[in-house]
């Protein structure tokens, strides 16, 4: 097989074992071929033996689809880890990302500067699939979204071809609507000065206090300035509040008083893998999760119900989010206020059916304040999953875009847009 300098894996090479391995050990697929990418001439030989061998093709960059999407059981697994190199510059404040960066990359290469652009929270996660799904962070009321952030891709199309696309119908589809268009082997994101501190502050609450104090923090996210993303996390019991601030100064909103109050100053850099996990790869996931476009009092209560079934928890949305036109790209939902998710990990598959059905009563409570989800949270959900992503009009306008750019479903193994033909 001619796949230029890439690394051909099959079943029982040294090596196959850990690179079909994904974040969501639900998930113990075995391809045929595992191609490990170094090129962007790699990817699209890769793309070409697939069709050609009639193999169902996978592509993997960090690994963490909660429905294990990087790995094909019997088919061909583009890995796109060896191009993980994120460089700078400064004077243009850009940075070019390679299609299977982890976000630790991006932003150690741009803080080396003092800048950054919007990156997920957990600095493992994937560049590739988070970016093109929308790409949540603490920079993204400030400065919007990750695919907001994105001047170029260079794309590998379902026939092989590679394409630069920095606008267009195509700009607008891979602006939140995944993998389905192609392989992106590089992102040139722009970048902000940010400067590299960073702040978490959180207040617990126990018992009736916590319905009152979660009231104030509603209603201080309003206004709340756009460093400041509000968090929530409820547990049996327990109820934490807080907000994370990226760059100078901070402010003290009233919600922290009557809570045991912590302040956690650190930098950006530090913010950015506060919240890695060091099982890795290796535990069992589920969660569900919902969009709440607005959280009445009933929302709150409800919200403090779910942390007794499973972990719960909140994220503000808002600010240069909602500044950008709702058409203006495939991400749908912009009009969010909070994100809504409920689940857990472990390691005996004896619990699946249990904690799956605790994050499935703890999303259920919220489900009648839900409007929409953000697609990169779906797991199992299926086209009801994507259906509640989209938007009707947008899904029109995206499944018009994949009958143009991937007519055969190529690339199926992702929260998918079938093509109208399918
Ligand atoms: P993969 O499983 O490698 O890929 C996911 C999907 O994207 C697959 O369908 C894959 O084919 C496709 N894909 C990946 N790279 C490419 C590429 N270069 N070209 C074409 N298709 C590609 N989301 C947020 O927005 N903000 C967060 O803070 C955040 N935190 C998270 C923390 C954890 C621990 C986890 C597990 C997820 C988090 N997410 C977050 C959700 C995350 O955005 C999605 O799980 C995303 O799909 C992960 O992308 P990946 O590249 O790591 O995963």
């Amino acid at each position: 097989m001619t796949t230029g300098t890439a690394e051909v894996l099959r079943p029982g090479d040294r090596g196959y074992d850990d690179a079909r391995q994904v974040w969501n050990a639900m998930f113990d697929r075995r391809p045929a071929m595992i191609v490990r990418c170094r090129t962007v001439q790699d990817v699209a030989g890769a793309v070409r033996v697939a069709r050609e061998r009639d193999l169902e093709i996978s592509v993997r960059c960090g690994g963490h689809s909660a429905a294990g999407f990087g790995v094909t059981d019997g088919g061909l697994m583009i890995d796109l880890t060896p191009m993980g190199r994120a460089s700078v510059d400064p004077a243009r404040r850009r940075a070019y990302v390679q299609g299977g960066a982890l976000l630790g990359a991006l932003d150690d290469a741009a803080q080396r500067y003092g800048l950054a652009t919007t990156a997920g929270n957990v600095s493992h996660t994937g560049v590739g699939g988070l970016t093109l799904g929308g790409g949540m962070g603490w920079l993204a009321r400030q400065h919007g979204l990750a695919c907001d952030n994105v001047v170029s891709y260079e794309l590998v199309t379902a026939d092989g071809s590679v394409e630069r696309v920095t606008d267009g119908e195509l700009f607008w589809g891979l602006k939140g609507g995944g993998g389905n268009f192609g392989i992106v082997t590089g992102f040139e994101f722009a970048l902000h000065d940010t400067g590299t501190e960073a702040l978490v502050v959180e207040a617990t609450f126990t018992g009736a206090a916590r319905h009152a104090a979660m009231r104030r923090w509603r209603d201080e996210h309003l206004t709340a300035p756009r460093q400041a993303t509000f968090t929530a996390w409820s547990a049996p019991g327990t109820l934490t509040l807080g907000y994370v601030w990226v760059g100078p100064g901070s402010f003290s909103p009233a919600f922290l008083q009557g809570g045991a109050v912590t302040w956690q100053p650190m930098s950006y850099l530090q913010l950015q893998r506060r919240e890695d996990s060091s099982g890795r790869h290796a535990l069992r996931r589920y969660g569900r999760s919902h969009y709440l476009k607005s959280m009445p009092d009933a929302a709150v209560d409800a919200f403090i119900a779910a942390g007794e079934h499973c972990g719960a928890g909140l994220q503000g949305y808002g600010g240069a989010i909602a500044d950008v036109a709702e058409d203006a790209t495939a991400f749908g939902h912009r009009d969010t206020m909070f994100e809504f998710g409920a689940g857990s990990s472990w390691t005996d598959p004896a619990q699946d059916g249990a904690r799956r059905a605790a994050a499935r009563a703890a999303a259920a409570l919220l489900e009648p304040f839900a409007g929409g989800v953000y697609v990169n949270s779906l797991g199992d959900e299926g086209a009801a999953g994507v259906r509640r992503a989209y938007p009707p009009a947008k899904l029109a306008r995206l499944t018009a875009l994949k009958d143009r750019y991937d007519p055969d479903n190529v690339f199926h193994l992702n929260q998918n847009i079938p093509p109208s033909a399918a």
